[in-house]
């Protein structure tokens, strides 16, 4: 199978098998292993946490001078969306011209990997212009709940922090993510029969539906600020005006004033209905990642980089989605995301990585650890 790939690109092949949904910690903690036995021949430093909470284990691998001076963090997540079987029915691993199928190649393994290459090569030449550190976790999928306080502790001891989520477009690497927020609403109502004591019941249904017309309402595309009521679960029979409904909210927004306000006016919604109860809870998840002026002089520096590596890298508009480069880049820490490999249809059955597009990029992870 897949004759025409290199050796090297085998140990690729073999992450890919390896399935690694988040709540699978075998999964996850199969494919640290992978990681951490190809680096066990080179001159980097492996450190294991163990997971918590039913999640993975986190690696953290270091290499480079042993200056005190802060790091350049490098970050990868290994955990994937695709429950355990996608392999062998809805998305096989195949190659297709350019195009290597497979669950999590282009979100984020094939990132992940051709990063781990570049990180290899300057750990062994000794080139790095400063200590490395590669976070690799595995709970970015659902948030990073666990990994977060580490990740933040990293990024205040880092002088930059590079993210291997997938390109976009083309190639295009992130400078900029909108922030999340999200939210549970509960509605607690007056059950009753829905033919003989109507008039005695108080619907959370109904209560939900005016409530997530308001939430709905408050998207604003022009300020860049969107909410999205993705699930509902409410009632008991058709037969009964309901006594539960509860939903889900999902924010999106650009600033950290924004995130902060729009967190506000959901958490102070009121119920319309005096004998109706509405407890709401939640909050901003990753904060928005804003495009400062070090992060625009370090995606110049990865433009020049590009140029003398022959091709013309560009970075997309604002994005939707988040990733951990929120938290870094959050913290001050000048971060640039979209590293990865090139494809699409992260999160689907149709996801691609495009192994053209494997070089280039892992030569420009290595440059940047060579010059940052
Ligand atoms: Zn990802």
């Amino acid at each position: 199978m897949l004759p025409s790939l290199s050796p090297t690109l085998q140990s690729l092949l073999s992450w890919i098998r390896t399935e690694s949904p988040t709540h699978d910690a075998a999964g996850v903690n199969r494919m640290m292993d992978l990681v951490a036995a190809e680096v066990a021949d080179a001159p980097i430093a492996v450190e294991r946490v163990p997971g918590r909470q039913g999640l993975g284990d986190t690696l953290v691998l270091r290499a480079g001078p042993e200056r005190d001076e802060v790091a350049i963090l490098l970050m990868s997540h290994l955990d994937t969306v695709h429950p355990v079987g996608t392999l062998a029915k809805d998305l096989p691993l195949r190659l297709d011209g350019d195009r290597l199928y497979g669950p999590g190649v282009y979100d984020m393994k094939g990132g992940a990997w051709l990063a781990l290459q570049a990180f290899k090569e300057a750990a062994r030449k000794g080139s790095a212009s400063r200590p490395v550190v590669f976070l690799v976790t595995p709970d970015e999928e659902i948030g990073s709940p666990m990994t977060r306080p580490l990740i933040e502790d990293f990024a205040r001891r880092s002088a930059y922090a590079l993210v291997t989520e997938p390109a976009r477009d083309g190639g295009k690497v992130v400078t900029s993510r909108k922030g999340v927020g999200r939210f549970e609403v509960q509605v607690e109502g007056r059950p009753a029969h829905a033919g003989s004591r109507h008039q005695d019941g108080r619907s959370a249904i109904r209560e939900a539906a005016r409530q997530i017309l308001a939430i709905e309402a408050m998207t604003d595309y022009g300020r860049g600020v969107t909410t999205t009521v993705g699930v509902v679960n409410g009632g008991t029979a058709n037969n009964t005006i309901p006594q539960h409904c509860r939903f889900g909210v999902d924010l999106r927004a650009e600033t950290l004033a924004d995130g902060e306000a729009f967190s506000r006016r959901i958490l102070d919604l009121k119920a319309h209905d005096p004998d109706v109860a509405l407890t709401i809870t939640g909050g901003m998840n990753r904060p928005p990642y804003e495009r400062s002026e070090g992060i625009a002089a370090l995606f110049e520096h990865a433009r020049r980089l590009s140029a003398e590596i022959g091709f013309d890298l560009r970075d997309v508009p604002r994005t939707g989605g988040a990733s951990d480069g929120n938290f870094t880049a959050a913290l001050g820490t000048p971060t640039l995301d979209g590293l990865g490999i090139d494809g699409d249809g992260a999160h689907t059955l149709e996801e691609y990585g495009l192994l053209s597009s494997i070089e280039p990029r892992r030569k420009l992870i290595l440059r940047l650890l060579e010059t940052l």
